[in-house]
């Protein structure tokens, strides 16, 4: 099933984004918590692409599995790091005849240790261009890419940033997931500026449930997405507490997305971490909502 299909006949679509486990326990594990999430009815779930080999490998056999013995749709994640264009060549081709249907093609994060992003000798810059080689190769693909709703840290400035993913988004991208953002306002505006500047595919929001103090406060620093300071504070008085920051965590992000369904959002994308309990808390209190919207 093609991602973009879904969107346009049940939105807002429900997907969940995991991380391949290090050992082969931990990747059985994974397995199980994906299926046991089955009766939400998610319309995909997505697996992140890391920067080691072995992680990589992981990576493509699990969304293999999730494609061959269960019935939820998969999105692999793909990036432009570390390979040359003919290691991609044989990813995606390998890819298509697993019949894996739906990738998000992105530039990648750094591998830990190194100062910055840096183009393999062969390979791709900027996803735009991972984009337009993987959509001439295989055209029937559904292709997604990541958006920045507070603007990617490495962009000259927003209006630079809105460019280039327009440049992404005309070289054959079907939707875009944005960045995790805390404040729907930064959304709505981003939304609002995209279809200003001419990016008219369907944007999904990607959420993130706050489940500790110190995690978020480094993948924020990283993403540069800004916490609210009323919800920071709120969340930094019970640091201590693990149990009080992710019911904190869970209320704020069932808020954000009530009030996302209600303006009309396409689809809500729940970085989970690998655990499913908070998402499961917040499918609970959208769950009719929800079914109102998509039919579901
Ligand atoms: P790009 O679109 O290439 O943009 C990166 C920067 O380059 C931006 O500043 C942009 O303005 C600029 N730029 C883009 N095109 C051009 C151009 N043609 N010329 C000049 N400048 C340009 N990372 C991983 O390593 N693995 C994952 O699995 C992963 N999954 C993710 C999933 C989602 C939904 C999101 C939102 C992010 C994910 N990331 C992942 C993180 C992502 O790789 C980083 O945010 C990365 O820094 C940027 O990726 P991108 O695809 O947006 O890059």
């Amino acid at each position: 099933m093609r991602i973009i299909e879904e969107i346009w006949d049940r939105s807002p679509t429900l997907s969940f984004e995991f991380f391949p486990p290090k050992s082969d326990i931990g990747f059985w594990d994974l397995y199980r918590t994906i299926e046991s999430l089955k009766p939400l009815q998610p319309s995909y779930v997505s697996v992140t692409y890391g920067a080691g080999g072995s992680t990589r490998k992981k990576t493509l056999e699990l969304v293999t599995r999730i494609k061959r013995d269960s019935d939820i749709e998969p999105l692999v994640h793909l990036t432009c790091v570390e390979h040359t264009r003919g290691e991609i060549a044989e990813i995606v081709d390998d890819l298509k005849s697993n019949r894996i249907e739906n990738i998000l093609c992105l530039r990648g994060d750094p591998p830990a240790g190194s100062s910055g992003f840096e183009a393999t000798a062969d390979g791709f810059a900027h996803a735009d261009d991972l984009v337009s080689f993987v959509r001439r190769r295989h055209p029937g693909l559904c292709l997604g890419a990541a958006c920045h709703p507070e603007t990617h840290p490495e962009a000259a400035g927003p209006e630079a940033d809105l460019d280039n993913l327009k440049h992404k988004v005309d070289s054959g991208v079907d939707f875009l997931i944005t960045q995790l953002f805390f404040d729907n306002a930064d959304f709505y505006r981003f939304r609002d500026r995209c279809a200003g500047s001419g990016v008219f595919v369907p944007i999904i929001a990607g959420i993130m449930p706050i489940l500790s103090v110190g995690q978020i406060k480094r993948f924020t620093e990283m993403c540069g997405a800004a916490i609210p300071p009323n919800y920071l504070s709120k969340i930094e008085a019970v640091e201590d507490d693990p149990d009080a920051v992710r019911h904190l965590g869970v209320l704020h992000a069932t808020e954000q997305c009530l009030d996302l369904i209600e303006n009309g959002v396409a689809g809500l994308h729940f970085y989970t971490l690998n655990r499913s309990t908070a998402t499961r808390a917040i499918f609970q209190e959208i769950r009719s909502s929800l079914a109102v919207k998509s039919g579901r």
